[in-house]
């Protein structure tokens, strides 16, 4: 007889992970999760992810819910304010915690920080997750019910079924693929270059975003006198970049930023992204939902996406404690998937020109929101996750 499992996870990235604990902690379903890698802290250490993420209030209340926050408390940096400006020109934005009456706009952390925390809670669960690794999804069919899937490990390949399959298989996706969603694609030419600097003094809480000729810099806030850096430029400027050796590509990001926080001291291993849309256009496919990279890969400009994430864990959560229906569940996820896409995409277009009108429409913007209060706020609450 086949393995049958209440849910089966096909991607241990943070979503498909952060989902599978969620479920093991407050629900009684029986849960497979798998992926075609080994899981992030079983790697050496040159191939751990180096990006910062910056997480919002939302997502902070989801991660203490299920107890991992405190596990997080060493690694992560609340974030107090924001500056937003532009290379070259006077106006500026400042966004603080103040504005909105609350603590910290954020906190960030480093990815592989994340990772290893989910990673060992993950071998605390018990015999509630199964977790298969070097696993991979080759074949899926849907029954009425069911879900029937073909896993391949290695040499061997094993039938299981499901009640319900979860996609959390990254922006390429083979199940959204393999059901034909239409889903909406944009390749913003773009690439984004991440890595952490350390710094000669702290940047205490504040995080920066600052508008390029033709990319933006943000740098976020670290513990240790360090921040994380996501210069996004064009992809013939990237690779150029990438060329650099890291003393020259230090001086190239200092000359970008400019001084606020003294000298960049020491950089560490850069990594690189392509920087694409993608966002499906249904995400419930009869006993299949898509979530996380592979319902919506959204420009990081608005530091958003593993946010999003975590907005479709806590969906599910209630849909399969009965506190939404199917039709609610669709409802949610694809409208907030659409918010999201469409603010992120249109920043990234509106920032990546370079033309008088635009210019002068950017510097409005800024003086706009600097001194508007209600704007101010509802950007704040947005970037907060209300
Ligand atoms: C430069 C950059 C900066 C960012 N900054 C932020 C930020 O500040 N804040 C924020 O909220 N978000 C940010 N993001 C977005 C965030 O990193 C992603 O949204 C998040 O990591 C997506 O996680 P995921 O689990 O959905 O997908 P993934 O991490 O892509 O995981 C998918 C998993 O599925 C597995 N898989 C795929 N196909 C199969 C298959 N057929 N069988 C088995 N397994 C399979 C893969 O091996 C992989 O492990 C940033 C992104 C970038 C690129």
């Amino acid at each position: 007889m086949m393995q049958h499992y209440d849910i089966a996870i096909c991607g241990a990235g943070l979503v498909g992970t952060s989902l599978a604990l969620a479920l093991a902690q407050k629900t009684t379903l029986n849960i497979l999760l798998f992926d075609s890698k080994t899981p992030g802290n079983l790697l050496p250490k040159k191939h751990l992810d180096t990006r910062t993420l910056a997480l919002n209030a939302f997502s902070q209340q989801l991660l203490a819910q299920l107890g991992l926050w405190e596990d997080l408390q060493d690694y992560q940096q609340a974030i107090h304010s924001i500056q937003i400006s532009e290379q070259g020109r006077f106006a500026k934005a400042f966004l603080t915690a103040n504005d909105v009456k609350a603590q910290a706009l954020g906190h960030v952390i480093e990815i592989a920080d994340l990772q290893r925390v989910l990673q060992q809670r993950l071998t605390h669960v018990g015999k509630k997750i199964t977790v298969l690794d070097n696993t991979q999804l080759s074949h899926f069919r849907q029954q009425n019910h069911q879900v029937q899937l073909e896993l391949q490990q290695r040499e061997t390949k094993q039938l299981i079924v499901a009640d319900w399959l979860i996609a959390a298989d990254s922006s390429h996706s083979f199940i959204r693929e393999q059901l034909s969603i239409p889903t909406q694609k944009h390749d913003y030419q773009q690439t984004a270059i991440v890595s952490v600097l350390e710094l000669q003094k702290s940047a205490e809480g504040q995080a920066f975003e600052r508008f390029l000729k033709n990319g933006v810099l943000a740098l976020l806030p670290l513990t240790q006198q360090r921040c994380g850096s996501v210069w996004v430029a064009p992809t013939a400027t990237a690779t150029t970049l990438l060329s650099l050796d890291d003393d020259a590509y230090r001086i190239a990001l200092q000359h970008q930023f400019g001084w606020q926080l003294g000298p960049f001291l020491k950089i560490g291993p850069r990594q690189h992204y392509p920087l694409q849309l993608v966002l499906a256009q249904r995400v419930i496919e009869q006993r299949t939902i898509i979530i996380g990279n592979a319902a919506h890969t959204l420009n990081p400009i608005g530091a958003q996406g593993l946010n999003l994430g975590l907005h479709d864990v806590a969906c599910l959560l209630r849909f399969f404690k009965n506190e939404l229906t199917l039709d609610q569940l669709s409802k949610k996820l694809i409208t907030r998937n659409q918010q999201l896409a469409e603010l992120s995409d249109r920043t990234a277009r509106f920032y990546a020109l370079d033309c008088g009108p635009i210019n002068l429409a950017r510097q409005l913007g800024l003086f706009t929101l600097e001194h508007t209060d209600l704007v101010k706020n509802h950007l704040i609450r947005r970037m907060m996750g209300y």
